[in-house]
């Protein structure tokens, strides 16, 4: 039974076209759209500053889109699902607006496109598209309940009842909870039927069990040009010895393909047939961890060749070693495999993996097939990009797909 007060709230409830939930890249994005359209916008957040992840996001500097984005840099059970929200609103569209607010960018490498200042531009940049957009704010305002009444969706927050023919849920993904992030969205989607594909961190760094750090831990800082694989994954970039395993662009990458138990592989010398070259070196009078010394970071090189030290010479002059000795050692170079002992976890990671399943909702406007007037965008989906850009180019594109149908 409501109470009094419960009644009255009930009562009262604020009317709208479009309630967005959740301030982040995607619903401001979805929000400012719809209310340019002329609808009545509210936009609630829990969490009492807006925008808090492109704050943080790519150092301070936003890497706001990537110009090379498609559907080939997302991960997910339907990966065709991402397509047509990226056609309709490409990293090109997304440009002309920051250009449009005067911000200053760059390319960094890779086609990533960074703000020359501060992401705190970005931020300023959709609450002032908001404002045009006569967008409606709650923030801070949590969630209570979301009920559907009839052709209406009924919401009960910390600051009253609202009510509206569409709901946005923009809640994203479950990484650093102390900056807002919570499991809203996927309850909100179960509570309607709608599956959800179990989410897990995703680019986040990788631990390395006690025996593999007591032989590299002590490489904190050490960085390498590696290609690390692991199941559908490859990528080229660099991979930094850390003191808890392995992080840099290339383990973030890999850790999206990453499920555990899985042996990652490392090519350390990537486009170097390394057994060849060390065929070629085998009359030199240097050992193997000073030559590798030539093409690898020295401490690097002392620690990996010592894990053939159990086996015969390798610790001598190469000229020493046999030609079927040099031949493993080249083949380890370009696949040494590595074990992981799990991820950092959401505390650490950029993103999350899985969420909110595409193959009920339509991939022209997020909303779900069979639940009129609900949708879903941003990271909350199961739709999850490579790092360098692809997720808030996922976040502008499906927003903007939400916000001309909501
Ligand atoms: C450290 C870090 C760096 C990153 N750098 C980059 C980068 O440079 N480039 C890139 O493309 N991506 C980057 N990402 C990923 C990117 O930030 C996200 O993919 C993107 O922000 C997702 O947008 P979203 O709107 O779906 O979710 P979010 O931006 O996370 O917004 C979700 C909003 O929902 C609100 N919310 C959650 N639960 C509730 C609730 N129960 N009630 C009300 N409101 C709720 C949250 O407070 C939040 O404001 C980075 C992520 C991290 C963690």
């Amino acid at each position: 039974m409501p109470n009094k007060a419960q009644t009255l709230t009930a009562g009262r409830a604020a009317s709208y076209d479009v309630i967005v939930i959740g301030a982040g890249a995607a619903g401001m994005m979805c929000a400012a759209q719809a209310g340019m359209r002329g609808r009545r916008v509210l936009l609630i957040d829990h969490y009492p500053v807006i925008g808090e992840k492109i704050r943080i996001s790519g150092g301070g500097r936003c890497n706001f889109t990537n110009i090379h984005s498609d559907a080939t840099n997302f991960l997910s059970q339907n990966p065709d699902y991402c397509r047509s929200a990226l056609a309709r609103y490409t990293p090109r569209d997304f440009i002309a607006l920051v250009e449009r607010h005067g911000i200053a960018w760059h390319e960094k490498k890779l086609g990533q496109l960074f703000c020359d200042d501060s992401a705190v531009q970005i931020i300023a940049m959709l609450r002032a598209e908001c404002d045009r957009a006569a967008v409606e704010w709650r923030v801070p305002c949590s969630i209570e309940t979301v009920r559907r009444e009839s052709d209406v969706f009924a919401v009960a927050t910390s600051r009253g009842a609202v009510r509206a023919a569409s709901l946005v849920v923009a809640t994203g993904g479950l990484t650093v909870p102390k900056i807002g992030a919570s499991p809203l969205g996927y309850r909100i989607a179960e509570q309607f039927g709608i599956a959800v594909v179990p989410p897990k961190p995703a680019l986040v760094p990788l631990a390395l069990g006690p025996a593999t750090l007591e032989r590299y831990g002590d490489l904190s800082g050490v960085s390498i040009d590696a290609e690390v694989s692991c199941g559908d994954g490859r990528f080229r970039e660099n991979l930094l010895f850390t003191h808890r395993g392995l992080s840099g662009p290339a383990i973030l990458q890999i850790s999206s393909y990453w499920n555990g138990g899985d042996l990652l592989h490392v090519d350390l010398l990537p486009g170097l047939n390394a057994s060849a070259w060390l065929a070629s070196e085998r009359n030199a009078s240097a050992g193997v961890a000073s030559l590798l010394s030539q093409r690898l970071p020295q401490r690097f090189a002392q620690q990996w060749t010592a894990q053939f030290s159990s086996g015969p010479q390798t610790a001598g002059p190469i000229k020493s070693l046999g030609d079927k000795r040099l031949s493993e050692i080249g083949a380890a170079l370009n696949d040494w495999s590595v074990l992981p002992s799990g991820t950092l976890g959401y505390n650490k990671a950029e993103v999350t993996l899985g969420g909110v399943d595409t193959r009920q909702l339509s991939s022209k406007t997020m909303a779900a097939e069979r639940v009129p007037g609900l949708y879903f965008i941003g990271e909350v989906v199961d739709v999850t990009g490579h790092l360098g850009g692809h997720n808030f180019q996922w976040a502008w594109s499906s927003g903007f797909a939400a916000g001309h149908a909501a």
